[in-house]
């Protein structure tokens, strides 16, 4: 090896065996709810026009002023790999004409997102996000329907028991200017004793300022006043009923009237699912209301709600839990002493894998000890022996490994072992 090794990008990972056994597993699992709540799968490019994520997620996030994956393609048009998948579903929706279906549209996705963030624990550059987005619904019945949905993902895959769902209602355009006055008033009583970045943030997103992580600013932000004091009667019914119909659908959740999204797009509902067993990559992930986007994005104004979840977030609390089965079985484990009795084996191999066994057959022939030693290696429930006597009398030598048990079996009678 002389020539210098190539690692892989900062934040970009390689996924091995077994832990991309199990998120095959998750998503399995998580695809088969999703079915089940009758949401509709759409797979969209990774890359799009820069302009849709400033458009799309606001400029004055941490999204699109730091952390974008931007550059000029080869005819010079500025293109952004996805840091998150709302703005794209969005642009799908309305360039394909989704609105003219029957509304409510529900639809799911799942892949890769990149952020130029800090890689650490649970932070990465390229991570994959699993998200939900149901348009042309303005009722709470439908915000309910995804925080439930979320909370039946948890439950399904073993790790709500780690999770905390925190639901707010940031306001809307009638309501939050108001709040948004009285937060910046406040803010700027405290300039001092507040962070540089938060500083920045009182002109151009003080609610951002809500959900800073410096000590400082949280203990300056826990006298904040709160939104609940500023709803308009219409966002306090609709968080009202949204309260109701968690309740009925049996979701646990907290109120927390500091908890705000850090994308510009959410009016109303908004909520996260947080953990404390993942330390300060807390939020495995979170969603909201964002009436206006469809409209901003050039289609009819649509009503819409969604979430995501951080799938490497999840699968650390799937690890956490060891909640799902890492290890692929091996039912049977074939061998054979002499390179001739290799038809043997793939007649017993072809029969137990056409009965939905899993099996592996030897590539090469080894001494009766080191078969025993190999299966036992693979973890194979079964050891399936080929030797001198089976070849010319026409049967295996089937041993049970956690048992020692042993047998003498025709080719028919193999697929019956349990
Ligand atoms: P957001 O779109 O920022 O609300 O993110 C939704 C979820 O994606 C978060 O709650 C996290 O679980 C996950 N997430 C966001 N950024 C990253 C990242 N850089 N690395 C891993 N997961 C992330």
């Amino acid at each position: 090896m002389s020539e210098k090794q190539i690692k892989a990008i900062r934040g970009f990972n390689d996924l091995l065996s077994p832990m991309a056994r199990r998120w095959s597993q998750a998503e399995q699992i998580l695809q088969e709810i999703l079915e089940n709540w009758r949401y509709q799968e759409i797979r969209l490019p990774i890359m799009e026009k820069t302009e849709l994520f400033c458009r799309g997620i606001g400029e004055n996030t941490d999204i699109v002023g730091k952390e974008m994956y931007t550059f000029a393609d080869k005819s010079d048009e500025s293109v952004t790999l996805r840091p998150e998948g709302t703005a794209g579903v969005v642009r799908a929706y309305v360039e394909n004409k989704l609105y003219n279906e029957l509304a409510p549209q529900r639809v799911w996705y799942r892949g890769p997102m990149f952020r130029y963030e800090r890689p650490q624990k649970g932070r990465y550059r390229q991570f994959h996000q699993l998200g939900v987005e149901v348009f042309g619904e303005t009722e709470a019945t439908i915000d309910a329907e995804t925080i439930a949905l979320g909370y039946t993902m948890l439950v399904e895959l073993g790790i709500a028991a780690g999770v905390t769902i925190e639901i707010n209602n940031i306001g809307c355009p009638q309501c939050r200017p108001g709040y948004r006055q009285a937060l910046v008033a406040f803010l700027n009583a405290r300039r001092k004793h507040l962070c540089e970045n938060c500083v920045e943030r009182i002109e151009k997103n003080p609610l951002r300022v809500l959900d800073c992580k410096n000590p400082e600013c949280q203990a300056q932000v826990a006298s904040a006043p709160t939104i609940d004091e500023h709803r308009c009667e219409s966002c306090a019914a609709h968080y009202g009923a949204l309260q109701i119909y968690l309740d009925a659908y049996g979701v646990p959740y907290q109120r927390n009237p500091f908890m705000v999204r850090g994308l510009d797009y959410y009016v109303g509902t908004a909520f996260e699912f947080t953990t404390s067993l993942l330390g300060s990559q807390n939020a495995i992930g979170g969603g909201g209301r964002y009436d206006g986007l469809v409209e901003d994005l050039g289609g009819p104004a649509t009503a819409a709600v969604g979430f995501a979840f951080g799938m490497e977030r999840v699968m650390l609390l799937v690890e956490h839990f060891d909640s799902l089965q890492a290890d692929l079985s091996l039912d049977f484990y074939i061998g054979y002493t002499e390179n001739t009795f290799t038809l043997q084996g793939l007649q017993a191999l072809r029969a137990l894998r056409a009965l939905g066994k899993t099996c592996e057959l030897d590539t090469r022939q080894r001494s009766v000890k080191n078969i025993f030693k190999r299966g036992d290696r693979l973890g194979a429930r079964h050891v399936v022996l080929i030797g001198g006597d089976e070849a010319a009398g026409n049967f295996f030598t089937v041993k049970e490994l956690a048992t020692g048990e042993q047998r003498q079996v025709p080719l028919a009678e193999l697929a019956k072992l349990p």
